[in-house]
């Protein structure tokens, strides 16, 4: 019987050649990652179980990024990012990339790709929920909770159960109109935000494998809005290309047999998909973008791990160039990369950068900002009553800041089109 690429990850990891769905088994992992919320309170964990004295298990392979509550005078966040610190000078350890330093990335996620920790056929935790999004890189990825990410950092290893594999398939290219956003938000409502929990959501087909690696990640990114334990892409020669742009260690490929038992398959006509968004309060409450268009809008956000990067902006200024906003609009870059990359990237002669500060958008500093609210000085954070469109991930109540606030997701084309009209709208009023 044929396995999936998870399930050959994990025979990989574990080292047992026989894990099959539904087994538990000690996985090595390859990396471990954490950040300004959640790395305190596993080092806390880590020194009351295994010592004042603690050993990291290997230096190489923790990295921690500093990114969710950076850029705020809260005391608490930045009590926080100094703790991190501490730790890093106590234990000689490299790979932290601290806020006000010229290595400074922002979002874990993004920077995780970045600075070449993603690698087909390895294996990566992180003490974040959307660590599942480097499974674009043929990877598996997951969320821990601070407790297992303690016992990885002291041992290296955790005991996980081999997950089921779900397949979605989209055949065809996209329509210049749609984005991987729209894709992902078009399984969450076929499936909801329970219908993958503790599987691995493989994507497949034609119309993945024409996408670039920025977005891709945005599909594996919202494998967790599913509960899956993690989206994973087979890496190909583009996957190739770029790891190979960041880092020179090794990796290995892995592809699903043609005879692999999934738990169920999906298959979607890309050019039969309409601009999608997800209503209030829900990533899986589905509808199209002509549907709720003429929402009335007080704010529009363009940022984070799914909707930040680099193409999510390409897309953005596609329709914000030579327009202005109607509404309060926020540009976050995910990362220090993709806010240089703004200023060096040109549409019809202006630098991406340019064309939103002429549209009229505030551009932030790179890091999470409003995408999980954030001490109230947070940029863009939802206030009172707004009712916000957003390139993020999640719409339940006050997870952009006010528990009031009304959040629709959408992909940037989608949220440019808003911003340019001050109310919902379709993107193919602007592009065909
Ligand atoms: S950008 Fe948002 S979803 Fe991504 S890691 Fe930060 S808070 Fe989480």
């Amino acid at each position: 019987m044929g396995k999936t690429i998870t399930e050959k990850i994990f025979a990989k990891s574990s080292g047992n050649p026989d894990a099959a769905p539904g087994e538990n088994v000690w996985l090595n992992v390859d990396t471990l990652m954490t950040h300004d919320v959640c790395g305190p309170p596993t080092i806390q964990i880590w020194k009351r179980e295994f010592g004042e004295k603690a050993k990291i298990w290997d230096k190489e392979k923790l990295v921690i990024f500093p990114d969710h509550y950076i850029f705020t005078a809260d005391k608490y966040a930045n009590r926080n990012v100094e703790a991190l610190r501490q730790f890093a000078k106590e234990h000689d350890f490299k790979n932290f990339y601290d806020v006000g330093t010229p290595r400074y990335k922002g979002v874990c996620h993004i920077a995780l790709a970045e600075e070449g920790y993603n690698r087909p056929g390895t294996v990566l935790f992180g003490t974040d929920s959307h660590t599942c999004t480097s499974g674009a890189f043929g990877m598996f990825s997951t969320g821990v909770g601070n407790t297992d990410a303690a016992f990885i950092l002291g041992t290296g290893k955790i005991w996980e159960r081999v997950p089921e594999s779900m397949k979605f398939t989209f055949d065809g290219e996209l329509p210049p109109y749609l984005t991987a956003k729209d894709l992902i938000l078009h399984i969450l409502g076929e499936i909801t935000t329970d219908g993958a929990t503790y599987r691995a959501m493989e994507f497949d087909g034609d119309g993945v494998f024409s996408l670039d690696m920025y977005e891709r990640m945005t599909l594996t990114n919202m494998a967790i809005e599913a509960g899956g334990m993690s989206g994973i892409i087979a890496a190909d020669k583009v996957a190739e290309d770029y790891v190979k742009s960041r880092t020179d260690k090794p990796y290995e490929i892995f592809r699903s047999d043609d005879d692999a038992v999934y738990h169920s398959k999906y298959r979607f006509d890309a050019s039969a998909i309409e601009p999608t968004v997800a209503k209030p309060h829900s990533p899986d409450n589905r509808d199209t973008a002509r549907n709720v268009a003429g929402t009335r809008l007080t704010k529009c956000y363009i940022g984070s791990c799914t909707g930040g990067k680099i193409t999510d902006f390409r897309f953005a200024a596609k329709i914000l160039s030579g327009n202005k906003v109607a509404v309060p609009t926020f540009v976050v870059p995910a990362s220090t990369e993709v806010a240089r990359a703004l200023e060096e990237e040109t549409l019809g002669g202006k630098t991406l950068r340019q064309i939103f500060t002429d549209a009229g958008c505030e551009i932030a500093q790179s890091s999470c900002a409003a995408c999980l609210g954030g001490p109230s000085d947070t940029v863009g954070r939802a206030v009172d009553r707004d009712v916000v469109i957003s390139t993020t991930n999640r719409n339940f109540p006050g997870r952009m800041g006010s528990k009031q606030s009304e959040v629709y997701l959408a992909s940037p084309l989608t949220v440019a089109a808003s911003a340019v009209k001050g109310v919902i709208a379709d993107p193919r009023d602007f592009i065909n």
